[in-house]
């Protein structure tokens, strides 16, 4: 036994007592008591499409995409921050823990963060699927929340903060103050919006086919683009009048273009939730600013350009890809301390 009473080697299975899990749109992290993070995985399945079964999860799913054949396919369950296909939400879910080989004779209590799109019908699936995975309670939390709390915020002050999370599919905007969110605004644009736009700019203007994976890379790369240091952009298609694969090279400043519009509408909702934040807690948020936390959070020049746009102080969080798997097992650690924050 280790010094968590668990057994040990290869083939032991886990006694988890507490799992906290983040289910996003791009990514699903779970973290278990005395563990830490076991799942930091894409949001995918793999299912038989003749069938309707779940072949594969995460990474093993996400290296099938592109690659399927005519009965098999991929498919991202929270792609737009609204859960499209509870089958395949379930089957996602079921997969992630399964992988995880939790010992079945300790029902686990589990904290979930959700978007905070996710419709009431919609929760009440999440709390099913997790029931289904063995566990005993099962208590929701909304992803801005989480997230505030995983950076390390006093949210219980009569303080405001504001929170812009990032994701694949959704930017969450919250201000939160005294355990519970006062000005919110969600939109369904966030980083998968950015690799679309980036498609489209190529598709448009150099009438050049890429991929995703490829407008991913060219993100992760080049960022917004703005005060960016490279002076060419490598990027590989296929060649839309003759159908060949093709390189061409673009400046930066291109992929600043190719976003811009993407990038307009996150400033938008952050205008309208600051629109909404009552005046004792704008004040707060003059002095404390912006904290930027999600994988889109990453983007380079992102702060840059919000600091510009809304002339607000804007920092970005550390780590910004586990702060709300973090807050969420904070939450878990203490639950009469945010019962107020449980949906
Ligand atoms: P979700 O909570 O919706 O699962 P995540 O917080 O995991 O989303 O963030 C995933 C998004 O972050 C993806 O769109 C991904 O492209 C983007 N991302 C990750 N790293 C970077 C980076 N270095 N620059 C820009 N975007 C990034
Ligand atoms: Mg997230």
């Amino acid at each position: 036994m280790n010094s968590n009473g668990q057994p040990r080697g290869r083939f032991a299975q886990i006694f988890a007592k507490d799992i906290a899990i983040d289910l996003g749109t791009a990514n699903t992290l779970i973290w278990v008591k005395g563990q830490g993070i076991l799942v930091n995985e894409p949001s995918i399945v793999a299912k038989n499409l003749d069938t309707n079964k779940v072949i594969a999860v995460g990474n093993e799913a996400k290296e099938m995409l592109g690659k399927t054949h005519h009965n098999l396919t991929t498919v991202r369950p929270l792609k737009d921050g609204v859960i499209a296909d509870f089958q395949m939400a379930d089957g996602m879910l079921q997969g992630f823990i399964r992988k995880m080989r939790l010992s079945r004779i300790a029902r686990p209590r589990m904290v979930i963060c959700i978007p905070s799109g996710v419709t009431p019908v919609e929760q009440r699936a999440v709390r099913e699927s997790a029931e289904r995975a063995n566990a005993r309670e099962v208590y929701l939390i909304e992803e801005p929340v989480a997230a505030a709390i995983g950076i390390g915020l006093d949210i219980s002050k009569p303080v405001g903060n504001m929170i812009v999370d990032i994701g694949g599919g959704t930017t969450e905007i919250a201000v939160i103050a005294l355990n519970g969110i006062v000005a919110k605004e969600a939109i369904r644009v966030a980083g998968d919006a950015e690799d679309q736009a980036i498609i489209n700019w190529f598709h448009d203007k150099h009438k050049l086919e890429v991929g995703y994976a490829t407008a991913e890379r060219i993100k992760l790369e080049v960022g917004t683009g703005y005060n960016s240091d490279l002076t060419v952009v490598t990027v590989k298609g296929r060649d839309m009048v003759s159908g060949i694969p093709k390189i061409i090279e673009v400046g930066p400043e291109e992929i600043r273009k190719a976003l811009w519009d993407t990038l307009q509408q996150i400033i938008g909702a952050i205008r309208r939730a600051l629109e909404r934040t009552p005046p004792e807690l704008s004040a707060d948020i003059l002095d404390r600013g912006i904290i930027l936390t999600g994988g889109g959070a990453l983007l380079k020049g992102l702060d840059e350009i919000l600091r510009e746009e809304t002339n607000l102080p804007v920092h970005v969080s550390e780590e910004p890809l586990l702060s709300v798997v973090r807050g969420t097992g904070m939450v878990l650690e203490d639950l009469k301390k945010y019962a107020s924050v449980l949906l």
